[in-house]
């Protein structure tokens, strides 16, 4: 849910603070009277995970937040290398993994930037890094046309706390987003090498409609974007931006591929892949049987369905706790165990249980 995955991000941060590499100053001011404190500074951690595979996390640190990180991960054989996800694309950010890709990769041939859903926190940063790596960049069709749709002021923000700073913020990723060119369509069984390694796209919708998962075929990794975490459990909106429906059928689909590893999009790697699958849909299932029990006891709006789960939610976080309730109340809708009346012109959500 929402809230799991904000804390999921504060706990990526802390985790990738352990191992701090280097520090970079962001964009800074010519402003001498301008304080430390509203420089925006990023700390630039990389992990390697084994003899292909590197994690690369920028935080970015402003007026005394840090904002959400999520991961980049370099894929890697020989002198060929391919990123998974673009993470953001704020300057600092950008400026952050320009130096570090010019160090530490300069021998390497980038050959692709294959991004695991249109969400800003994973595509905003293709645009630049694409010039930067001189790689083309992949997404499934259907998140490439979400992608190129032009966001509201309110919508895409929703894995975000209702936080000005941080909305403000989220207006640069967006730009970067939209404005990120897509060079190559990968659907469900495409493939791409890097090295002597074979990438496979396995189109995994639920938490965006076009979300692929990569797997790379000789060992057994699996990109699982944000349909699996490191930590915790990722958001999944209602329709039309999520599908509880279709994630619980994608997370069955990424057990059966018995990989051995998942590389998130958030958060650490996971070894424990058969009993993460199943640790997740057991969360669900807990959770749909809550909220028929909630509308059991005679709670029949989804507003009063959210306040009866979450009833110590801070502000910040209804709006984020509210999309994960209708989104389960709309599989179930689907499933035929409860019906839905929208009211005050589908601000309400009047529900009941199927006789
Ligand atoms: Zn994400």
């Amino acid at each position: 849910m929402k809230r799991e995955t904000w804390r999921l991000r504060l706990a990526a941060h802390r985790y990738g603070r352990k191992l701090k590499r280097s520090v970079s100053r962001g964009t800074s001011s010519d402003n001498s009277s301008a304080s430390a404190d509203q420089e925006p500074v990023a700390t630039t951690t990389e992990k390697v995970i084994n003899d292909n595979l590197v994690q690369h996390v920028v935080a970015v640190k402003m007026f005394s937040r840090t904002f959400p990180t999520s991961n980049v991960w370099v894929l890697h054989d020989g002198n060929e290398a391919a990123l998974i996800d673009s993470g953001y694309g704020d300057k600092p950010s950008i400026d952050a993994r320009r130096e570090y890709f010019r160090k530490d990769w300069s021998g390497h041939n980038f050959k692709r930037i294959a991004m695991t859903h249109h969400h800003f926190d994973h595509s905003s940063g293709g645009r630049q890094l694409r010039d930067i790596l001189k790689a083309d960049t992949a997404i499934h069709p259907i998140d490439d046309a979400l992608l190129h749709t032009p966001l509201g002021p309110e919508e895409g923000n929703e894995d975000l706390p209702d936080d000005k700073v941080i909305t403000d913020r989220a207006d640069v990723w967006k730009k970067e987003a939209f404005e990120t060119p897509i060079d190559v369509m990968m659907e469900d069984g495409d493939t791409f090498k890097v090295g002597g390694l074979t990438v496979r796209a396995v189109h995994t919708p639920g938490h965006t409609a076009g979300h692929n998962c990569y797997l790379v075929e000789e060992t057994m990794q699996l990109f699982t974007g944000d349909n699996i975490l490191g930590v915790g459990t990722s958001a999944i909106g209602p329709p039309p931006s999520g599908n509880m429906g279709d994630y619980i059928e994608s997370l069955k689909r990424m057990r059966e591929l018995e990989a051995k590893l998942f590389a998130p999009g958030h958060g650490p790697t996971v070894t424990a892949t058969a009993a993460k699958v199943q640790e997740l849909l057991d969360h669900r299932e807990v959770r749909d049987r809550q909220i028929i029990d909630i509308i059991d006891k005679g709670y029949d709006t989804d507003q009063q369905i959210r306040r009866a789960l979450y009833p110590e939610i801070q502000k910040g976080l209804r709006r984020a706790a509210h999309g994960q309730v209708r989104s389960h109340i709309a599989k179930m809708v689907g499933q035929g165990i409860m019906q839905v009346d929208e009211i005050d012109d589908g601000k309400t959500w009047k529900v009941s249980l199927t006789k």
